[in-house]
């Protein structure tokens, strides 16, 4: 039997595509190759004239997409001789930037927002061994920290505005084109700082432009309610929203994304916290997919969109409409949030007759 290549990570699935040379020390984690899961339940709620799919981006080594783009900006780092990287994160860049520094044998500083990241993430970053410094401020203020001290220092950034973590990302869009034997119609994502939009839409215009697809999706953003400024068209002093991962008031690619939204002939819309709670756990009790709340602005988005009859209108005559959402990070990251939205086990005796008893038998 030939024995099959092991799955080696985005970049060297899709070198081709990427900034890269045989001179390019790879750091991967084998990251990317991440399901992309057919939604029973939500394609029948979002009507019968729809096929919803997951791109569930939490099942990355550090459990979210940015790993896709960490692999190349860290690789690049090496390439050129850099010694330390830093990053300011709501959470997810921390954890990705940390442990790919580590197989990169890089220093790595993070710059987090006081108080206001989720568990899980924290524990990575720290674990990993990670300076970790939390800034007495929100993501935006540790963001402008982070700018002005690389551009005087030799620190590489990892953030998004580093054009290596936008290549990398666009590889999302690529593994949905080549499961699905084209592009989406629809797609639909959370936006914090909106690198990730950024991303997905470069890469479907290259796979277009490529031959690969025949179709440009239409790209559907959500902010949070409470950190909506590209809805609102203006920046958001004190952002505020369960979903940390897009508790940002001031993009970085606030620009390339409204392009994205007005080139392919899309929207960038919001969801209320209650809305994203309610998606969180409808993914959870009916699909069996465990994302974070951020990820769950999607499936809050598709369902706002859905009841306003918004793809009953984009449907074609015969055949189904493709829509793609993106799950970007792990359920687990954040447990005290699922913790807080359920009801606590209840204690019984520890005896078959109360077990029982509790569950009905
Ligand atoms: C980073 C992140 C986002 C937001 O992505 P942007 O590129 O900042 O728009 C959404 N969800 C999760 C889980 C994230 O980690």
């Amino acid at each position: 039997m030939k024995h099959r290549q092991q799955y080696q990570g985005v970049i060297d699935r899709y070198a081709a595509y990427l900034p890269v040379s045989n001179k390019t020390p790879i750091v991967t984690l084998q990251e990317g190759n991440t399901p992309l899961l057919r939604a029973d339940f939500l394609s029948r709620l979002a009507g019968t004239h729809c096929e919803v799919y997951l791109k569930y981006e939490g099942l990355n080594p550090t459990g979210s997409f940015k790993d896709r783009g960490m692999t190349l900006a860290i690789s690049k780092a090496k390439e050129e001789g850099a010694k330390a990287v830093m990053c300011a994160s709501t959470g997810n860049t921390s954890a990705s930037a940390a442990a790919y520094s580590v197989k990169a044998g890089l220093k790595c500083i993070v710059l987090i927002p006081k108080g206001a990241i989720a568990l899980g993430k924290l524990s990575q970053a720290l674990i990993h061994g990670a300076v970790v410094l939390a800034v007495d401020g929100n993501f935006d203020d540790a963001l402008s920290r982070a700018r002005e001290i690389t551009d005087t220092h030799p620190i590489t950034l990892v953030n998004s505005l580093n054009p290596y973590r936008i290549e990398g990302q666009k590889t999302a869009s690529f593994e949905i084109c080549d499961c699905l034997g084209d592009a989406p119609d629809f797609q639909v994502m959370p936006v914090g700082n909106a690198g990730n939009i950024t991303a997905y839409w470069k890469g479907y215009k290259e796979y277009a432009r490529q031959g690969k697809t025949s179709v440009l999706p239409k790209m559907l953003g959500f902010q949070a309610e409470g950190a909506a400024p590209i809805v609102k068209g203006r920046p958001v002093k004190d952002p505020q929203t369960i979903a940390t991962a897009i508790r940002i008031g001031n993009p970085a690619s606030w620009k390339q994304a409204e392009a994205a939204r007005d080139e392919s002939g899309g929207l960038i819309d919001m969801v209320s916290d209650s809305q994203i709670i309610e998606a969180y756990k409808l993914l959870a009790q009916k699909e069996g997919v465990f994302a974070e709340p951020a990820s769950a602005a999607s499936v809050a988005g598709l369902l706002k969109l859905a009841k306003k009859g918004y793809f009953k209108k984009q449907a074609k005559k015969a055949k189904k409409i493709k829509i793609v959402c993106i799950l970007t990070g792990h359920g687990l990251k954040d447990p005290d949030r699922a913790i807080k939205c359920i009801e606590e086990p209840k204690v019984v005796k520890p005896n078959s007759k109360a077990i029982l008893g509790a569950i009905g038998y």
